[in-house]
């Protein structure tokens, strides 16, 4: 291609060394460990080259056809396709796709649907709600009245007599449901009929799974909810943002929410990114992708109970598990340093009833969404069960440990260079050596 249209990584390295290594140096971690971050993911990269371009250039307050700013046409076009692609995969009367975060797209949920003060019946943070869900530290605990439900101790599964109770009792004006850590399918239609039997709204956060719903490989929250807010970065492989879909009754004020009520300008390159990632998303591939996660997920986590990790609520049907570490007398903490230091990234996690502090935490959390996207499968989850089985009980204070888990990182090199999650040219006309000589030597 001999026209300009975006991205050029020489002009990075000639420009500024410092940030062309940062840039490299994360892409070669990207590449060399093994990314078991539940949130995370890696996109295509036709949705890092729409990233990329010169719709970042552009102000657009307001939307199609209605912006406070002139020359907008050609990015009038890119959202115009993002919201109908993401009504169509989704099957809902309308989609908003401005927010910049899940969290943006929580805010401009709470601003339509409550009032300050008001009642939000929501799950409790150390049992897999999100900060959003009324953390105090969080403008959902300062401006709203937050009840949380929680799952029951014995099947660690949500307690729906409870959240009806609850219900009941407080009267929320939202009831919200989704989570950051809860590993089984969300029964929408019993949240629906609580939330019908007390006149409260039913916000769905799938910021989580709506690209296990895009892939039809989990039952979908839009049938149900009021509102179904997510983020297009996790599962769904799309750029770092937010999206809110809902009825078409709830249209005008979830926008008049967005844009004025809670952002200014959208960011029209992540939007064009949105886009690619929701024609990406509704194709035949995606949904075998989709799948694969799940099958990925549970064979990972019966790997990990077989090493004496065990899984919260007994499996998973989703893209994730949460991992009880009591039985190996580890703490959370430790066990992602170790793992860490074995180059396998994952996150400590409360489990429910949890009685460490979060920082501590007794478990850790673990996802597929990114090692499915390098065409891994059941047979590589079950090599990652037992290096993080091995890396987990590799004390690094001994010298057999700190063998161990340098054995397991020389594992991991091994079996993440033969699934690269990007092209090893980062460009067609990259010519070689580029990407490496750009770097300084550390
Ligand atoms: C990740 C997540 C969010 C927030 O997304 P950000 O883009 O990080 O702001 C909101 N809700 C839930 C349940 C999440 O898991």
């Amino acid at each position: 291609m001999d026209t300009f249209w975006g991205p050029d990584f020489h002009a990075l390295a000639c420009a500024d060394p410092e940030i062309a290594d940062v840039v490299l140096a994360e892409l070669e971690r990207q590449r060399g460990h093994l990314q078991l971050i539940a949130s995370e993911n890696f996109t295509s990269t036709a949705v890092l080259a729409a990233l990329g371009s010169t719709l970042a250039n552009k102000y657009a307050e307001g939307y199609p056809g209605r912006r406070y700013y002139g020359g907008c046409a050609e990015v009038d076009r890119a959202e115009l396709l993002a919201v109908e692609r993401a009504r169509d995969l989704f099957g809902a009367d309308h989609a908003n796709v401005q927010p910049h975060s899940g969290t943006a797209a929580n805010l401009a949920a709470y601003a339509a649907l409550a009032e300050p003060g008001d009642v939000v019946l929501a799950m409790e943070l150390p049992h897999g709600g999100h900060l959003t869900h009324g953390s105090r530290g969080n403008f959902s605990g300062k401006w709203f009245h937050p009840v949380g439900y929680r799952v029951t101790p014995n099947t660690e599964e949500i307690d729906y007599d409870e959240v009806r109770d609850l219900a009941l009792a407080h009267r929320p004006k939202m009831i919200i449901c989704g989570s950051t850590s809860y590993p089984r399918t969300i029964d929408f239609a019993t949240f629906r009929d609580i939330a019908d039997e007390v006149g409260a709204y039913l916000l769905v956060d799938a910021a989580h799974f709506i690209g296990l719903v895009a892939g039809r490989a989990v039952p979908s929250p839009v049938p149900y909810a009021d509102v179904v807010t997510c983020t297009t970065h996790k599962v769904l492989r799309g750029p770092r943002g937010g999206m809110i879909l809902c009825r078409a009754e709830l249209a005008e004020r979830i926008d008049r929410a967005v844009f004025p009520f809670s952002q200014g300008s959208p960011m029209m390159h992540t939007v064009a990114a949105k886009a690619v990632a929701l024609n990406e998303a509704a194709t035949p591939a995606f949904r075998a992708y989709a799948r694969q996660v799940v099958g990925n997920a549970r064979a990972l986590t019966a790997g990990l109970a077989a090493e004496g990790l065990r899984p919260v609520t007994g499996g998973t049907d989703t893209h994730l598990a949460v991992l009880d570490l009591r039985a190996l007398e580890l703490c959370g903490r430790e066990a992602e340093a170790r793992c860490a230091q074995a180059r396998i990234a994952l996150n400590k996690h409360a489990i429910p009833y949890d009685t460490e502090k979060p920082a501590v935490a007794s478990g850790v959390r673990v996802g597929t969404s990114s090692v499915t996207a390098q065409g891994m499968r059941e047979p590589e989850m079950r090599q990652i069960a037992r290096m993080i089985g091995t890396a987990v009980r590799g004390d690094p204070g001994s010298a057999a440990g700190a063998r161990a888990l340098r054995d397991v990182g020389e594992e991991v090199t091994a079996l993440t260079g033969g699934f690269p999650p990007y092209p090893l040219r980062l460009h067609p006309d990259d010519p070689a050596g580029v990407t490496r000589s750009a770097r300084s030597p550390h």
